[in-house]
């Protein structure tokens, strides 16, 4: 599957804020948000103007999905699906963003970014309900249990992560003890 492989601070700069994508790093004085926060390229200082009403959808509609990492066909996709649910589009597109696996990992405490947590996944750490679960965007369900693999629990990675790990959100349930 397709995706970014650009510099992800220049994403942020494009939005003209902080999208997170880089984890402990964006939460420093090293982000680029704090150094120069200026639209990407040579004329990026006075690219600043009046923007139209769809400029400004646009601006949006790229903001979700940078921040959880799509590409267009994507997010596109995802989007499609979401409309025809019941209930409000938007609601359910981002319903379906946050129940992503790779976004699950990351909600847990497991990865410090989103890229990473893709990462992860990609390369096999993770089991859903007992098997191996590599692809990113696999939806996750009510009662779904995630675990990491046996082998990969005592690699330093997991065990860094274990203590640094945030609190996950309401909809989630870790038990952290389990992890390493
Ligand atoms: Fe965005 Fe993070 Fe880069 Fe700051 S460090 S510009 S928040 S990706």
């Amino acid at each position: 599957m397709a995706r970014y492989t650009g510099p992800s601070c220049r994403l942020c700069r494009r939005e003209g804020i902080k999208l997170f994508l880089k984890g402990d790093r964006c939460y420093s004085d090293k982000c680029a948000m704090n150094r120069r926060n200026k639209f990407p390229g040579q004329h990026g200082e006075g690219r600043r103007g009046k923007v139209s009403n769809y400029g400004i959808q646009l601006r949006e509609k790229q903001k979700v999905k940078r921040f959880y990492g799509l590409q267009e066909k994507q997010f596109k996709d995802t989007f499609r699906r979401a409309a025809r649910q019941e209930g409000i589009a938007g609601e359910n597109l981002l319903q379906a963003l946050e129940m992503r696996l790779d976004n699950t990992v990351f909600r847990l405490g497991l990865a410090n970014s989103r890229k990473e947590a893709r990462q992860l996944v990609n390369h096999g750490h993770f089991r859903l309900n007992g098997k191996r679960a590599d692809i990113a965007s696999i939806k996750i369900k009510e009662g779904d249990v995630i675990s990491v693999k046996e082998t990969s629990r005592k690699s330093e990675k997991f065990k860094a992560l274990q203590e640094k790990a945030q609190n996950a959100p309401a909809w989630l349930e870790i038990d952290r003890k389990s992890v390493v």
